[in-house]
């Protein structure tokens, strides 16, 4: 049987713990979820009949704080997965110093065959589901794949019917109206973005214009696309589902956004249309797409995608990991032997969670920063977090997801050992 999401993420911690060992209490606690909560979600269609989807939330660890993490609607969503997810998401608060643990949610749907009605009942079900599982000093979701700012503001207003209190912490990533932070939307592009260019000097990658492709063409991978254009480098291929488009001197991430959101699909762009005609591009496949001659490869859709398949074939020079676990531990030892630089995705995609976390400290202060301000302070988060990393892969020569888990697993065990360990106890006898 081939490996469980959950078993591969556990490796890169096992790998890690070769490095930096930790507290056996530490440990233990980081090898299983603190809770997992199992829900059915019943909707009423839009055809009168009533449909029961399955739902989860996983509060992985709480060491640092309250769980924190998205919300996701796919078909592929497994309870498998979404213990994945709230794994890295411990890792992921915890490399970025802000003070939170992991959780995740996800619903097995395809929202892509719903209403936008029905995914408004599916939004309230499941908040209604799992309200007693989360809270804003306990549980703070927000959104992930396939779930938006308008899928939050249904929650939040579902979670404060049922408090009978507007509660705008429980949940971030929302329209700017219900108590969304200004930089939200565009924050784990911008993230991945600011990683690269603090970190493309010591990567060996220069001060010059880099060419870029782009796997995923959703919130993060789009904004990412549009940050680095604007900046001077080069989107030569981006791709969504459907397939993927090529550009040897460069696509404008904007106008393929603008067909796409009119079309749904990239494909789209093969249409007659005005902004198709203005654009101009080979259709290559998603596979051709992960192998591109580039300076950086960004994998900004879903788990497992470069695989010891294909990672032999990967011709870029450094990854950006914007999706949660794109990179399977075969691939990751390739790639390291082949001198990939890999920028991992609980720092690469880290900006999100930041941001969420700037929203919720302004709900429960009552006031609201600047999008200047934002930027600002996720960008000094992000640099230090990418030097610490860069300073621990030059210590210990290994690549760079370990050392992100290395500088993680310090800040969960100095928790560890403040709240009192077997040590404590042997002390006082
Ligand atoms: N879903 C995003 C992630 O995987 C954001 C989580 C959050 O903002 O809590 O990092």
């Amino acid at each position: 049987m081939s490996q469980s999401i959950f078993d591969a993420a556990k490796a890169q911690l096992n790998k890690a713990l070769q490095y930096y060992s930790i507290d056996a209490e530490s440990e233990a606690r980081l090898s299983t979820p603190k809770s997992s909560l199992s829900v059915s979600v019943p909707v009423r269609m839009d055809d009168g009949s009533l449909k029961i989807f399955q739902g989860y939330r996983v509060r992985y660890n709480d060491l640092l704080g309250p769980t924190k993490g998205g919300i996701r609607f796919h078909p592929g969503v497994t309870l498998d997965e979404v213990k994945s997810l709230a794994f890295w998401m411990t890792f992921k608060c915890a490399v970025v110093g802000i003070p939170y643990g992991g959780g995740k949610g996800g619903v097995t749907v395809n929202p892509k065959e719903l209403s936008l009605l029905e995914i408004e009942r599916l939004s309230r079900s499941y908040m209604s589901a799992i309200a007693d599982f989360i809270g804003p000093n306990r549980d703070i979701p927000a959104p992930d794949v396939y779930t938006n700012s308008m899928i939050m503001g249904w929650m939040v207003d579902e979670y404060s019917n049922i408090q009978r209190a507007f509660t705008p912490s429980i949940i971030t990533g929302k329209p700017i109206a219900l108590g969304g932070s200004q930089g939200r939307d565009d924050a784990t592009g911008r993230g991945g973005f600011y990683a690269l260019e603090t970190m493309k000097e010591r990567l060996g990658l220069g001060s010059k214009p880099l060419t870029i492709a782009i796997q995923g063409f959703g919130n993060a991978g789009f904004h990412f696309a549009r940050l680095c254009a604007e900046a001077g480098h080069k989107i030569v291929a981006v791709s969504d589902s459907k397939g993927a488009i090529f550009k040897g001197d460069g696509l404008d991430p904007k106008s393929v956004n603008q067909v796409k959101q009119e079309s749904r699909e990239l494909k789209a762009a093969y249409c007659k249309g005005s902004v198709c005609e203005v654009l101009d591009f080979e259709t290559i496949t998603n596979e051709e797409l992960l192998e591109l001659d580039v300076d950086v490869l960004a994998p900004a859709a879903l788990e497992n995608q470069l695989t010891k398949k294909n990672a032999e074939n990967v011709k870029a020079k450094c990854i950006v990991e914007l999706a949660n676990g794109p990179t399977t531990p075969e691939a990751d030892e390739i790639l390291f032997e082949k001198g990939v630089k890999v920028i991992p995705d609980i720092l690469a995609n880290a900006g999100g969670v930041t941001v969420s976390y700037f929203e919720w400290v302004q709900n429960r202060a009552g006031y609201y920063w600047e999008v200047e301000k934002v930027h600002e302070r996720l960008n000094t988060i992000i640099k230090k977090a990418a030097a610490e990393v860069l300073d621990l892969a030059d210590e210990h020569k290994t690549n760079m997801r370990t050392c992100a888990y290395v500088s993680a697993l310090r800040r969960i065990n100095e928790a560890v050992q403040a709240k009192g360990t077997l040590r404590n106890f042997s002390a006082r006898k």
